[in-house]
Parts: structure tokens; C-alpha cells; sequence
């Protein structure tokens, strides 16, 4: 599958330059264009660009105007910004640099320059993405890790409570796992895992929900705005779903494939307590599902 083009949204009321800004780079990004700095500010919190290109000298909001507003704003903030002109005083691209723009581009503009400048600054950005990414994603399995867990409940925790909106949450834990990798191997446990991982994500459609790997054989669903008869009901769907996988273990207590065990609850947040206490009490759950046996759902309001 080919990876999203980077976007590049180029701001500049002369129409000339933003045709030749287009046909230069347009066979290696997609490029939104701005005549003006109300459309840019729409368009940039809109589709949410890699890099803007942001002309200095333009009528009523200027460049370096905009710019600041660019930067004050909190969805468009983070965006890298070349500025392009015509003006070559070197006062002036001092000033735009010392604002924090990445770079600066003088008119006429030469294609090979441009082209060359973009790409550096789109690899750049490219790069921290990865790293970002690479932050908050667990290595093995590719599904979010504890940190983004922990950032994410602290969230959701606190939107439920302003909406006073329930807030689900399911712990996961693979049964009799150390058999597992004493019978078949680590490396075959590390592969059983990505399954489960692939598996549980699975049955998380929607878009605020998470299911992270919360640590060794772990896994755990942050499910907002989820009443406990639909974590009653996903739960249940992760369990069978890595039932179904049908992956083969001898050693299993009760089943001769890997299960798992699922404990939940379900809070509408509020000032007396806190995540922990929704994570302690899926956590007994979870200890319940064991407890009767395991492959079992335990949930509770
Ligand atoms: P229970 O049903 O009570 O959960 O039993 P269990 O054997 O699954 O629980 P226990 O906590 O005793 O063992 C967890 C095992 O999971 C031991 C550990 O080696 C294995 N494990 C944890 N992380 C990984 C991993 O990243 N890769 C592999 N292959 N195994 C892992
Ligand atoms: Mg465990
Ligand atoms: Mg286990």
C-alpha cells in the first residue's frame, strides 16, 4: 500500500506563484492552496497540512501576521512554516526566521530550490512523526502501549466527566501463557501475542476507543462514552475473537487453544474518584474471570 502523500499548504494571493508551486511539487505532495488568510486558517485547521508555504507580502493580514496567528492557534500551532517573498532585504528574513519559521524562500522562485528546500523539511518531519509514533506504540505487537494508556484514560477520564458520560474499561490477560512459551517457545509466544493484539484491535471499532498492550501478556480497552451492557458485549467479542484464532495450546487449562480471560467496569467519572480506582476494579474482575476458571468475561457497573 502506498503511504499518504505528505500535504503542503501554500499561501499566497499572487495566483501565478501558486500555479508554479503547484505544478513543481505537486507530483510528490498534495497541495492545498489559500488566496487569502481566512481561507488559510480554515483550510490549515481543516486538513491539518505537514508544512505550510506562507507568501509575506499580501493585502490586508500579511504574512507575518498570519503567521502569528498560525502559532497561537492550538490545532495548527505545531505546523512547520517556510515563508516565501520577494522581498530580499536581509532584515526581513532575519525577522521571519527569529519568529520560528523553518526556513525562507525568495522570489523569483527557481523549481529546483523550492523542491529541494520542501524536501528536506518534509523528511525532517517525517522523521520526528516516526519518533513520535515510536513513543507511544509497543514494538511487538504495533497497538498503542501503557504510555498511550495512560495519556489516553487520563483524558477520557476527565471528557467523561465533564459530559457525566460513562466510561469503560476492560483488562485482558492471556491464561496459562508461561505454559505457553515453556511448550512452544518465546519466539512462538511473541507471534501469539501479535495475533492477540491484532485480534482484540479488532473489536474496537470506534474512534475514541484504545486497546493497548498493557504490559507482558496484558492487554486493556479504554471504551468512552460505553455503557456496562456494551462493555458486557465487547468484552465477550474479545474473548471469543481470540478463541477463534484457534491457536493451539496443550497446556491450556480448560481449552486446548489460547484463551483469554477479560475483567471489566464501568464509571461515570467524578471528583471522588479517579482512574485508578476504574483500573482496580477491572482489575478484580479480571481476578474473578480467573478465578472461575478462565476464557470467562467478568464485568461489572
Ligand atoms: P494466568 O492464566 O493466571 O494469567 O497464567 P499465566 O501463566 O498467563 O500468568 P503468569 O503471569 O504466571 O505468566 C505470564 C507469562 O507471560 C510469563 C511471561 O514469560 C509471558 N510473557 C510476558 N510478556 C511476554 C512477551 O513479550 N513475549 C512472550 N513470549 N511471553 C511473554
Ligand atoms: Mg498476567
Ligand atoms: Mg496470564
Amino acid at each position: 500500500m502506498r503511504p499518504e502523500p505528505n500535504k503542503i499548504l501554500v499561501v499566497d494571493d499572487d495566483r501565478i506563484s501558486r500555479q508554479f508551486i503547484t505544478e513543481i511539487l505537486k507530483s510528490d505532495y498534495r497541495i492545498i492552496l489559500a488566496s487569502d488568510a481566512d481561507k488559510a486558517m480554515e483550510r490549515a485547521i481543516k486538513h491539518q497540512p505537514d508544512l505550510i508555504l506562507l507568501d509575506i507580502v499580501m493585502p490586508r493580514v500579511d504574512g507575518f501576521e498570519l503567521f502569528k496567528t498560525i502559532k497561537k492557534h492550538p490545532l495548527i500551532m505545531h505546523i512547520p512554516i517556510i515563508f516565501l517573498t520577494a522581498l530580499t532585504l536581509e532584515s526581513e528574513e532575519e525577522a521571519g526566521l527569529a519568529m520560528g519559521a523553518v526556513d525562507y524562500i525568495t522570489k523569483p522562485l527557481r523549481a529546483p530550490i523550492v523542491q529541494a528546500r520542501v524536501k528536506n523539511h518534509i523528511q525532517l518531519i517525517n522523521q520526528r512523526k516516526q519518533l513520535e509514533l515510536l513513543a507511544v506504540q509497543d514494538p511487538l505487537t504495533g497497538i498503542p502501549n501503557r504510555r498511550r494508556f495512560d495519556v489516553a484514560l487520563d483524558a477520557e477520564w476527565r471528557r467523561c466527566k465533564r459530559d457525566q458520560s460513562p466510561l469503560s474499561l476492560a483488562m485482558i490477560d492471556v491464561d496459562n501463557f508461561k505454559a505457553y512459551n515453556d511448550s512452544y517457545g518465546h519466539a512462538a509466544g511473541d507471534s501469539a501475542l501479535r495475533a492477540i493484539a491484532h485480534a482484540l484491535s479488532s473489536c474496537v471499532r470506534r474512534a475514541p476507543d484504545i486497546c493497548a498492550r498493557f504490559g507482558g501478556e496484558e492487554f486493556a480497552l479504554i471504551l468512552p462514552d460505553t455503557t456496562a451492557e456494551s462493555l458486557a458485549t465487547i468484552s465477550e467479542n474479545c474473548r471469543h475473537a481470540v478463541e477463534a484464532l484457534e491457536i493451539r495450546h496443550a497446556g491450556n487449562a480448560l481449552s486446548d487453544r489460547i484463551t483469554v480471560s477479560v475483567g471489566g467496569a464501568t464509571t461515570i467519572p467524578s471528583d471522588e474518584i479517579g482512574p485508578d480506582d476504574l483500573l482496580k476494579r477491572s482489575d478484580e474482575m479480571l481476578y474473578i474471570a480467573k478465578q472461575q476458571g478462565r476464557n470467562k468475561v467478568s464485568v461489572t457497573v
